[in-house]
């Protein structure tokens, strides 16, 4: 892991106009920007004003932690945090790795990693919600399969699913076995250049209560998925469409190693995984093999490719930057503090609250506390 610098440029800009959460990453120019320099401390914001201070304020939310670590700045989240693909600066590029759990949003149509078999050829599979985790308190509870009216008792072997959907009483319990049956029925199949594509042709739910189904289910230590997919013996990820959208039906994708090509994903018929949704750029995004890990590259998108990161994560690239909501948080490393550097000044009138925090706040020299430019 290459060691990066000493200094941390933070730079907040806010997107005061699209709505649905998304920033409009063509137009960066209009946002409002705050910057500061130096090392580790905490950003906190109040009302749409952000501050900084090294001292923890228990009763307040940071939006961002940074410590620096050794050689290396230890960024911490409390809100769930993106980064940004195109704006990573690091010695392999603009490519960002995905891995079990990951989300990765294009505009505003989410992917999830549910699976993957690394080069290791260990797997991991992403969480489950509650919901999704069977029950097996009365071990000797009769249940009676509500699609083969057989009965019997919760079992690995005879796996009844039980809490899936708001269904109760003698519509609640149904053989894993026969609703994986049923619902292999709805999936379209089709082989690609990159492994397989699973395509629903209706909802994935409930036939009586019309609940989402989950697509796999956890009982004791194990995963058992709601269809049919056989897995390859080397390495792997699963992505799951998980847009909310009603007429969107459910989508799996497995992407395996020996992929002919990158994979394209856009709204573009030349995509290799086609979304129809208009904050989604023709050719949006790219996925491929760099390095034995799965990654993904922004080809300069309207919204952006965003991908989820981890509560606390390593700044291990030149620069980034984080989407928190409607905020882009950019960490840039740094040598020296330019003297030269353009001030930011006039743009801290625009949040005034801010310029009376910092001129109170005594500017100091050393590497591990902030100062502002040009003082
Ligand atoms: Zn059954
Ligand atoms: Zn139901």
């Amino acid at each position: 892991m290459p060691t990066y610098k000493n200094n941390l440029e933070v730079l907040i800009k806010q997107d005061l106009k699209q709505g649905m959460g998304l920033i409009d990453h063509e137009q960066t120019e209009s946002f409002h920007v705050w910057k500061f320099r130096g090392g580790s401390t905490n950003i906190y914001e109040e009302n749409s004003v952000y501050y900084e201070s090294n001292d923890n304020q228990p009763n307040k939310k940071y939006l961002v932690k940074v410590n620096k670590q050794g050689n290396q700045y230890e960024i911490m989240l409390v809100q769930p945090t993106f980064i940004v693909v195109k704006d990573i600066k690091s010695v392999s590029g603009s490519e960002y790795p995905i891995m079990a759990n990951s989300i990765i949003r294009l505009g505003r149509v989410e992917y999830r990693v549910i699976e993957e078999r690394n080069k290791q050829m260990q797997i991991t599979y992403a969480e489950v919600k509650n919901q999704e985790s069977l029950q097996q308190n009365d071990i000797n509870k009769i249940y009676q399969c509500r699609f083969c009216f057989m009965e019997g008792k919760q079992s690995r072997d005879q796996l009844f699913l039980t809490n899936i959907c708001r269904c109760v009483g003698n519509s609640q319990a149904v053989h894993l076995e026969c609703m994986r049956y049923w619902v292999d029925s709805n999936i379209t199949r089709e082989e690609t250049q990159f492994g397989l594509s699973l395509k629903w042709n209706k909802q994935h739910e409930c036939s009586i209560c019309k609940q989402t189904l989950p697509v796999r289910v956890q009982y004791e230590n194990e995963y058992f998925d709601l269809f049919t997919l056989e897995r390859p013996q080397f390495q792997y990820i699963l992505i799951e469409n998980v847009n909310k959208e009603k007429n969107v039906f459910g989508e799996i994708y497995l992407i395996h190693a020996l992929l002919q090509d990158n994979i394209k994903l856009g709204r573009g018929l030349q995509c290799d995984i086609k979304v129809q949704d208009i904050t989604v750029s023709r050719h949006h995004a790219t996925i491929k093999l760099s390095q034995d890990n799965f990654v993904i590259e922004d080809n300069k998108s309207k919204f952006g490719t965003l991908v989820s990161i981890n509560k606390i994560c390593y700044l291990d690239c030149i620069s980034c930057t984080l989407q928190i909501g409607k905020l882009l948080i950019n960490l840039i490393q740094t040598d020296y503090i330019h003297k030269g550097a353009p001030s930011t000044q006039h743009k801290l009138t625009q949040l005034p609250q801010i310029s009376k925090q910092l001129e109170e706040d005594e500017p100091q020299m050393d590497d591990d506390s902030f100062q502002l430019e040009n003082q």
